[in-house]
């Protein structure tokens, strides 16, 4: 295991103290000194499990279903090691580490914690199928107790868990989300970003799974987490630490191995006979969806304008869906989340030069595309310094480049992209348009693109 793919505790040891107090606090993780009698400590864990002193005393770590010792996980755990002791790291007797991939921290092995799982260690990766070959459950997927077989929420509708946009989270839970995105994100490369919203929706379905199935010992909010964590993981790694986590899959970035996106994505993006502007419209549209979720029809989101084919009158010279490069026949639309039919339209149809007869291709109005572009976010890291326009590969370089050079923040870059925009309806030079704003910023003429001044 590379440095990089590492669980991110094992290579920061604010995070690991962090997660290691976690799991005193919550799961009574200890005892402090192993080599001690710790009568009481081991008294109270009987009395959790229902098994005697004795008995709980054998239950620890080092044979717990969650303490990972690979050698990919032992190299990870070596290379991150400092002096840095403490008085928990520093007992000898608390035995050879592994990683606890219930808490997410580096544990001893005769150490243990309410949350014990028997079957462990996990000494080799195994390709682990939902069920095993002789048909046994994993522990994780041991059937939830009627108590914890919660169906639908008061607070969140059905089908809220595909995006991230409608749920509705605790504050602690919501800066919990907000925190691990900053996190990965300060370090992720391009393409491999994530944001709050997805992490909702990865969450949510972690709090929903919790009621069919979970590892013993486990609550709701950790269950959900150990998800988000495993998602952040995936995500940054290329490959999911346990080979059978394919759920999420739909919510990485298309650019991802992993993503379930990734041909919808480059159909799109690879449509023939669309001119740049149109070509790098698609693929701001696709970023948004892939960010916020499909676009609804209803009035919360980005309402897309969905006509349908009785009341398309333009569909007799090909503005409709069937031409439209984001049309996944016969009734898909890869942004907007309705069924559509082949001659409808919507106001985002994306259509390739020559498929319009008689008509030129519409134009979006202004307003739609501030609508549109005020949910773009950055997406790459790019020089500061603003360079020739012929030094930019792409439109979305050039963009970014400019937000940033402009130092008004990442939420400024969709002015940016708006002023490229306007610049294009107009037939002027969208990249001289968007760096007079970069320059002028609320001296230029698009001024009114940019978020408002904070006083
Ligand atoms: S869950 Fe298992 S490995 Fe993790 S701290 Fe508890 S006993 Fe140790
Ligand atoms: S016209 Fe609109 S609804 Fe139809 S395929 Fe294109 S984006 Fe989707």
């Amino acid at each position: 295991m590379a440095e990089e793919t590492c669980p991110p505790a094992t290579q920061d040891i604010a995070l690991n103290l962090k997660n290691r107090k976690n799991a005193i606090d919550t799961a009574m993780y200890g005892p402090l000194n192993p080599a001690e009698p710790n009568e009481e400590y081991w008294t109270a864990l009987g009395a959790e499990w229902g098994v005697d002193v004795e008995t709980a005393k054998k239950q620890r770590c080092g044979n717990c279903a969650v303490f990972i010792q690979t050698p990919e996980m032992l190299s990870c755990i070596e290379s991150g090691l400092t002096d840095n002791a403490d008085e928990f790291d520093s007992i000898n007797e608390a035995g050879e580490l592994g990683y606890c991939e219930a808490f997410d921290f580096k544990c001893a092995s005769a150490r243990t914690c309410r949350a014990w799982v028997a079957g462990g260690p996990v000494l080799e990766e195994k390709e682990e199928d939902a069920v095993t070959a002789a048909g046994k459950r994993k522990i994780s997927q041991t059937p939830a107790p009627k108590k914890d077989r919660i169906k639908g929420s008061s607070k969140n509708s059905k089908g809220s868990a595909a995006g991230g946009k409608k749920i509705t989270f605790t504050p602690a839970i919501e800066a919990s989300l907000r925190k691990k995105a900053q996190e990965h994100n300060e370090k992720a490369p391009k393409g491999r970003k994530t944001s709050v919203s997805t992490l909702k929706a990865v969450y949510r379905r972690g709090a929903g799974a919790y009621s069919v199935s979970h590892r013993p010992g486990m609550t709701r909010n950790g269950w959900a987490m150990a998800r988000v964590n495993a998602f952040l993981r995936l995500l940054k790694s290329g490959k999911p630490a346990n080979s059978a986590y394919k759920a999420d899959n739909d919510l990485l970035p298309a650019s991802h191995p992993k993503s379930s996106k990734k041909n919808a994505s480059s159909r799109a993006i690879t449509a023939s006979a669309l001119i740049p502007e149109e070509q790098a419209l698609a693929d701001a549209l696709i970023s948004i969806t892939e960010k916020y979720g499909k676009f609804d029809q209803d009035g919360d989101g980005v309402w897309a304008g969905y006509t349908p084919a009785y009341e398309n009158e333009v569909k007799d010279i090909g503005v409709k869906c069937s031409n439209c490069v984001f049309f996944q026949g016969p009734n898909g639309c890869q942004i907007i989340s309705l069924e559509v039919e082949a001659d409808g339209k919507c106001r985002f149809a994306v259509l390739p030069e020559g498929a319009v007869s008689g008509y030129d291709v519409p134009v979006r109005d202004e307003e739609d595309l501030e609508l549109l572009l005020a949910s773009a976010e950055a997406e790459a890291e790019l020089s500061v310094e603003l360079k020739k326009e012929e030094d930019y590969e792409t439109p979305e370089q050039a963009i970014l480049a400019m937000t940033e050079f402009a130092g008004l923040g990442y939420e400024a870059e969709p002015a940016f992209r708006a002023a490229w925009l306007r610049a294009v309806r107009n037939n002027e030079n969208p990249f001289k348009r968007a760096s007079v704003l970069a320059v002028m910023t609320y001296d230029s003429m698009d001024s009114d693109l940019l978020p408002k001044r904070k006083n």
